[in-house]
């Protein structure tokens, strides 16, 4: 039921602050001589896509053909543990970077199906939360991403309601704890703290 590292999905919706967050996360767990690696999985799947030559955006990735995300998705899953597999060998933590639920082209669509779960075998799955008007405001300022297809404060709120109950339909798969963090404006440091303080209970 578990890999030999212990493993921790990071969800939330786009703009919530998931990759600010893991970057304290990251300074915290080295202070404490916690050993971790942190992937994103998105970019897992953009450099499949990127080496066949078909995206070069990771915002490109939802819209592509359904069949074409899928395929990348279970890549990018396998070669996660593989990966991990090589970096932690026995001990420390896995930080999956990801989503529970995609807004595609085609639809909501679960970033952690059992097929990922499978590979991933999650002892925790966190889900990091702010107000709706606050992440529609992180992405309307990040200039870096594009994000302007999630429908404003409501689209966010819609999707924040259903990428909570995705989570918890992915942790019943293999029994995995579900930690709700809020990430409040200016305090991504605390978020990462109180991320940090679930991990060390695990
Ligand atoms: P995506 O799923 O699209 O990758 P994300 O959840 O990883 O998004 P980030 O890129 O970490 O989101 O953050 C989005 C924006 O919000 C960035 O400009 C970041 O600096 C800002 N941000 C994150 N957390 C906070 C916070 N607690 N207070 C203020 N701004 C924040
Ligand atoms: P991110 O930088 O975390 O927003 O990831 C970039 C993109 O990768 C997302 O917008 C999704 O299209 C895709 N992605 C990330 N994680 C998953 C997942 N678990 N399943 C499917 N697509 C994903
Ligand atoms: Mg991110």
């Amino acid at each position: 039921m578990r890999h030999p590292f212990k493993v921790v999905i990071v969800t939330g919706v786009p703009g919530v602050g998931k990759t600010t967050v893991i970057n304290h996360l990251k300074k915290i767990a080295e202070e404490k001589q916690v050993k971790v690696e942190v992937v994103n999985f998105g970019s897992f799947m953009l450099n499949y896509a990127v080496k066949e030559g078909i995206i070069e955006d990771r915002d490109k990735i939802r819209t592509l053909p359904l069949r074409k995300q899928l395929e990348l998705q279970e890549l990018a899953a396998k070669a996660i543990i593989e990966y991990a597999k090589l970096k932690l060998g026995d001990d420390g933590f896995l930080i999956i970077d990801t989503h529970a639920l995609v807004r595609t082209v085609a639809g909501y669509w679960p970033g952690l199906p059992k097929h990922v779960i499978d590979q991933l075998k999650p002892d925790m799955i966190a889900v990091i939360e702010a107000e709706p008007e606050v992440i529609a405001a992180r992405q309307a300022r990040d200039k870096t991403r594009y994000r302007a297809d999630f429908g404003g404060a409501e689209g966010v709120r819609r999707l924040m309601e259903y990428a909570r109950a995705a989570s918890f339909a992915s942790a019943v798969f293999y029994a995995s704890t579900v930690a709700i963090v809020q990430n409040k404006e200016g305090a991504a440091e605390e978020a990462a703290r109180e991320l940090m303080s679930y991990i060390e209970n695990l």
